[in-house]
């Protein structure tokens, strides 16, 4: 089992821990974002214990949901991050993290934030190109240091997801490729400001099956064979993040059948192994909460207009993700107002703005909805179009709300912008 559902319908309600959302709603105001302190915790705990009495670091990627209560909670519960930014470094730090836990990856480094990396002394860098590994060792000599690294090696492994959440092949843009690794190790062990520590890969995201991680880790120890022969010994491996959950039907691997598997693959070889899970840690631990408008029969629709929309939830409008769309308080079907199906869509003047199609529900305007599955991904994607302030965002715990990011306010929206002084 991976999650506890922290997210259940109590007297006719659905409850976030032992809070109604209803109540939520009432006192905070939708949308909001929900997120459960003992689903995120059981989340980490139960990754974590896949690997007790083994050298290991679990990064949580700080991408699928930045909140400084969320990088604080998991900052104590001892985890580790793995950031793409100069900003997502500056978050770590800010709500405490570990720089000496940190991994950073991603493709287009800038000087400025390798010299960010270097002078907080992060645990690796995970690079992903011969040139990044140029610049890494110019900028690592030029302050005195010697930067850790580990190269993002690209499997080629299928890892059968949607193709924008798919890194792991040879057309990506991620990582080196896998016959060019050993010659760039090679490079990198020759560079005096580098300092060669692991290897790393990370084939995708929302990966439901075993055999996509077991091709890729045995390439990886293949690799890791071969540098060793060729007097490049690594100490850690860096598995990625990838693991899939539950949003409609899928049957991802749960966390102790992926942690078996990997700990069978690496054998009694003496290395640590690093991971970067981000939607498995965070995606069911949250909810985005919203309210129903507008109901709007058409002659071929149904649409109910609620107040969240692809500003605040990206993921359908992007990838045509599936969240499920659950009453607070369900409603018994009457004959004047039966179960039908319904658009959820939002405020936000785009077609694509929806957030579920064909939605049996038994509706009236004025309902809350609970969009599940919302804590990846979710807020982190978000943005302003349509100069809409981004949501609140709530933490519970047991019967305890916390704000812990105030609904933006409108003003600030546009504090930033200037009027021309004149238009002659
Ligand atoms: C996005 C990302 C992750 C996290 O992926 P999940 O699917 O959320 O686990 C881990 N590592 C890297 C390099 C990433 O870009």
């Amino acid at each position: 089992m991976t999650h506890v559902n922290t997210f259940t319908l109590k007297n006719n309600l659905i409850h976030a821990e032992n809070v109604p959302l209803t109540h939520i709603a009432e006192t905070f105001g939708t949308p909001c974002y929900v997120y459960s302190q003992k689903a995120l915790t059981q989340a980490l705990e139960c990754f974590s214990a896949g690997y007790q009495g083994m050298q290991h670091l679990v990064c949580f990627a700080v991408k699928s949901n930045p909140n400084l209560a969320i990088l604080n909670l998991f900052a104590r519960l001892g985890a580790g991050f793995d950031i793409v930014s100069g900003g997502e470094l500056a978050r770590v730090l800010a709500a405490g993290g570990d720089a000496s836990k940190v991994v950073f990856s991603g493709v287009g480094k800038t000087a400025d934030e390798m010299r960010a990396a270097l002078e907080a002394g992060i645990f690796c860098f995970n690079v992903e190109s011969a040139s990044e590994l140029v610049r890494l060792n110019d900028v690592a000599g030029f302050m005195g240091k010697v930067a850790p690294v580990s190269l993002r090696v690209n499997p080629n492994v299928d890892a059968k997801t949607h193709p924008y959440i798919s890194t792991g092949l040879k057309s990506s843009k991620f990582g080196v490729a896998y016959e060019d690794a050993l010659d760039i190790y090679l490079q990198a062990a020759q560079m005096p400001n580098i300092a060669v520590h692991g290897v790393d890969c990370h084939i995708g995201s929302q990966i439901t099956e075993l055999s996509p991680f077991l091709d890729a880790f045995d390439r990886i120890l293949a690799l890791v064979d071969a540098l060793a022969s060729n007097g490049i010994h690594i100490q850690h491996i860096d598995l990625g993040g990838g693991i899939g959950i539950c949003y409609h039907n899928e049957t991802p691997p749960d966390f102790a059948s992926y942690a078996a598997a990997m700990r069978e693959k690496l054998g009694n070889r003496k290395v640590k192994l690093v991971f970067e899970p981000g939607r498995a840690l965070v995606g069911n631990a949250g909810v985005l909460l919203t309210q129903v408008e507008y109901i709007k029969p058409t002659e071929t629709k149904n649409f109910a207009i609620v107040n969240a929309a692809m500003n605040d939830l990206m993921r359908p409008a992007l990838y045509d993700a599936y969240h499920e769309i659950k009453a607070v308080k369900p409603r018994d079907a009457t004959e004047t107002n039966p179960e039908i199906c319904y658009e959820i869509v939002g405020p936000v003047c785009e077609s694509g703005d929806f957030l579920g199609h064909d939605r049996k529900l038994v509706l009236q305007e004025g309902d809350l909805l609970a969009i599940m599955s919302a804590g990846a991904y979710g807020m982190s994607m978000s943005s302003n179009y349509n100069t809409r302030p981004r949501a609140a965002e709530i933490m519970v715990n047991q019967d305890q709300c916390h704000v812990i990011r105030q609904r933006e306010r409108i003003e600030d929206l546009f504090a930033l912008e200037a009027i021309l002084p004149n238009i002659t």
